[in-house]
């Protein structure tokens, strides 16, 4: 059956005209657009990471033209000095038709990276893509060093991946993960996955090179805070994350308080996958787009 996101993958106009609907969440269509939402969040003390949106292309071309916006991304940022790197899902650049034409295309993104000496996140997707994005990163490292993953705390996987990441000194994202997942794969108890989460968290931030903890949980957020005050860690040795649109009182206040701070910019016009992402998270956000439909 086709998803929401295969119906307005499927017809621009549509997407083009729902796209109020996702505004919050999406900084724009064009790099245009994404620019001038780092250059805001630039000047309030907030660096940001750039996905251009599209996931599980299955068109070769689409997969060079994905790579393509990337490098241009890179080069933007490059331009106008912003404080941004990039945020790739191996799937917008062919993952899901060759490891080969994904890792090809990661290339050309981290040969314009390299004379930036930026660094380059590549996103973690749905778990049957997991071992094949740490084989393509694997690979990249090869010849470039400021790449790094993501880990996902709903994964039975997860401890296991933290400590080879530790053991080579990779630099990863932590979230909970946003995908659905099999029983005998996730945690599915929120409880459970805050527990691992804060796990992990230790973890890298004791062990590990420069985390990004992803989250808006106040929990969490309170018992990293706590633990780096426990163990003296200077504000500069992680940086927390998190999502364009959300909580953004929250992302100034932790910068106030002399965190860092990094927002994940998402642009592009294949936002639909992602906005479903949002929605099924929270009720919070359903009801914010419920609001602006209705004019609020
Ligand atoms: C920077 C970043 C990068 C990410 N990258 C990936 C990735 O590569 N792969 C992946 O699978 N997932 C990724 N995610 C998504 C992540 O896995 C979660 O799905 C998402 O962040 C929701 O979990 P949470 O911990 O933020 O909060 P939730 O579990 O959604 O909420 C927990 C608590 O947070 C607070 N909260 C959350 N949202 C709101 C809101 N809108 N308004 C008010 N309070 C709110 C509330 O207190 C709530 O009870 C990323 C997330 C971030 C922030």
């Amino acid at each position: 059956m086709a998803t929401f996101a295969d119906v307005l993958n499927r017809n621009p106009a549509l997407q083009r005209r729902l796209f109020f609907l996702a505004r919050r969440f999406v900084a724009g269509e064009r790099i245009e657009d994404a620019a001038l939402a780092v250059r805001r969040l630039n000047a309030q003390g907030l660096s940001a990471s750039l996905d251009f949106l599209g996931e599980d292309v299955a068109r070769e071309e689409e997969a060079q033209k994905n790579a393509a916006v990337y490098c241009e991304t890179i080069d933007r940022i490059a331009a106008e000095n912003l404080e941004a790197n990039v945020s790739v899902k191996l799937s917008a650049i062919g993952q899901s038709i060759s490891e080969d034409l994904a890792f090809a295309n990661l290339q050309r993104i981290l040969d314009r990276a390299r004379p930036n000496a930026m660094f380059v996140r590549l996103d973690m997707e749905g778990s049957n893509t997991v071992d094949s994005t740490y084989r393509i990163l694997d690979r990249a490292l090869g010849s470039y060093d400021q790449v790094g993953p993501v880990v996902q705390a709903y994964l039975q996987r997860a401890a296991a991946d933290v400590e080879r990441i530790i053991a080579r000194k990779l630099r990863a994202r932590l979230c909970k993960g946003a995908y659905k997942e099999p029983a005998d794969v996730a945690i599915a108890k929120m409880p459970l996955i805050r527990r691992n989460y804060m796990e992990l968290a230790e973890r890298l931030l004791l062990e590990g090179v420069y985390p990004g903890i992803a989250t808006h949980d106040e929990y969490l957020i309170d018992a990293v805070k706590a633990l780096a005050d426990r163990h003296a860690l200077r504000p500069d040795a992680f940086e927390f994350q998190m999502l364009y649109g959300i909580r953004p009182e929250a992302q100034r206040a932790l910068v106030r308080e002399g965190y860092r701070m990094r927002v994940y910019v998402p642009f592009g016009t294949h936002w639909a996958g992602y906005f479903y992402r949002r929605l099924s998270e929270r009720r919070e956000n359903v009801m914010f787009v419920v609001r602006n439909l209705f004019g609020g």
